[in-house]
């Protein structure tokens, strides 16, 4: 079955269309500045050139109509007619407590989105946007929403708290929600089929290290506690993002440098993290680069960087009273040997033994613990595209 999966966002549109028999990608390709001046689509199909164009896109509509002419192309396309897709899958950012697995969209879906807006106030109208151009354009073919917030609906009462005054959780629904569900579900299942143990009686740790970066425990296949919150900007330093913070920085800076809640908050999104810390980027290849120049500030950010990692990875240990697979995926998790193996050096008395010579690999599925290790760790190479349009293709053939 033909499934175009969507990532929208608010000025970019990323798609892919894959073959869920055979699980490949056909073509894919994103659509950029979109609503902006020069807005253009890039589209490779599988084996064949990466082409640009320039298509003027005012809005997602014009985005997914390009993508449409594409696919759909005499020379350059990949399928003869749009009825060839059965279902699209869309990327959801926020599903709040409504949603706590892929869902067929109707009216009703679309308000409960359009209600937790709010909630991701950037990523939820975009994703909207690209479900109804898709309705509009395709209206025969079934939409999926695939939740990043889904997996870790499971998760319990204690880990999703926050201690503030409990009105803001009944009545507002603050509370820690956690992101990257699709790929810390995808990665710790895959764990799963590698040790070959049943999925549901295994404690694993997924860090997910891209430019946003998140740690989930998964007991028994559930997310039990995740380190990002109400909003992706908590949990481990990330590449922009400071991660958690004591909360009253915010209003002493504010009052320092004179800026506005909305301004402080920005600055933590946009130029904090490794990039704000190291003053050199937030790309790891460029830390890693600068400190073996032999930049300080550099290797100061790679230290505070690690040291957060492993605080979660150590808590996570606790709240499961134990485990047996620690993954890293995304990004960093798969292309930093460094990365990895300063988390793993911190393991060694929690059963973690590193295999060097398997750890110096980049972007393959490997062990990189030794065959003694009494916790196995992976690294796994994350796809949320396939594993949207494997829950789109199970909710659809339902
Ligand atoms: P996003 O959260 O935007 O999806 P990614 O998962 O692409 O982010 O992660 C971006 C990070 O991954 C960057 O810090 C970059 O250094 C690192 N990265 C990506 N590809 C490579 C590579 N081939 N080699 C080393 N590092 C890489």
């Amino acid at each position: 079955m033909e499934v175009l999966v969507i990532n929208c966002g608010s000025s970019s549109l990323k798609f892919q269309l894959i073959d869920s028999d055979s699980e490949k990608v056909l073509a894919k390709g994103i659509c950029e500045r979109i609503g902006i001046k020069g807005s253009l689509i890039t589209y490779q199909p599988t084996g064949g050139e990466k082409e640009v164009s320039n298509i003027d896109m005012p809005t997602h509509h014009e985005a997914i109509d390009a993508v449409i002419k594409a696919l759909t192309n005499k020379e350059t396309g990949v399928i003869d007619d749009m009825s060839e897709v059965k279902a699209v899958g869309h990327r959801v950012v926020h599903g709040g407590e409504y949603f706590s697995k892929a869902t067929l969209v109707d009216d009703d879906v679309i308000k409960k989105i359009e209600e937790c807006n709010y909630l991701a106030p950037l990523h939820n109208p975009a994703n909207i946007i690209g479900i109804k151009a898709c309705m509009n354009l395709m209206p025969d073919t079934p939409n999926v929403v695939v939740f990043d917030t889904a997996f870790h609906q499971t998760m319990p009462e204690s880990a999703y708290l926050y201690a503030i005054p409990r009105k803001y959780y009944d009545e507002n629904k603050i509370r820690r929600y956690g992101f990257h569900g699709t790929s810390h579900s995808f990665v710790s299942k895959r764990v799963a089929e590698i040790m070959n143990k049943p999925y549901d009686e295994l404690k694993t740790i997924v860090c997910h290290l891209g430019n946003g970066a998140s740690i989930c425990a998964v007991d028994g296949g559930k997310s039990v506690d995740t380190s990002m919150g109400l909003t992706p900007l908590a949990g481990v330093i990330m590449g922009t993002r400071s991660g958690d913070i004591d909360p009253s920085i915010i209003e002493v800076i504010a009052k320092q440098d004179g800026l506005s809640i909305d301004q402080v908050i920005n600055m933590l999104n946009k130029e904090s993290g490794v990039a704000g810390l190291s003053e050199v980027s937030s790309d790891f290849r460029d830390i890693t680069q600068a400190i073996e120049d032999g930049n300080a500030k550099a290797k100061s950010a790679f230290d505070a960087y690690i040291r957060q990692v492993v605080r979660f990875v150590g808590a996570y240990i606790a709240v499961m009273n134990g485990v047996d697979a620690i993954a890293f995926t995304a990004g960093v998790g798969e292309n930093n040997k460094f990365v990895r193996a300063a988390v793993m050096e911190h393991l060694g008395y929690m059963g973690v033994k590193i295999n060097h010579e398997a750890n110096d690999s980049r972007g393959e599925e490997v062990m990189i613990s030794t065959e003694d290790s009494k916790v196995k760790v992976f690294v796994v190479p994350t796809n949320e595209e396939l594993a949207i349009a494997r829950e789109t293709v199970e909710i659809v053939n339902k």
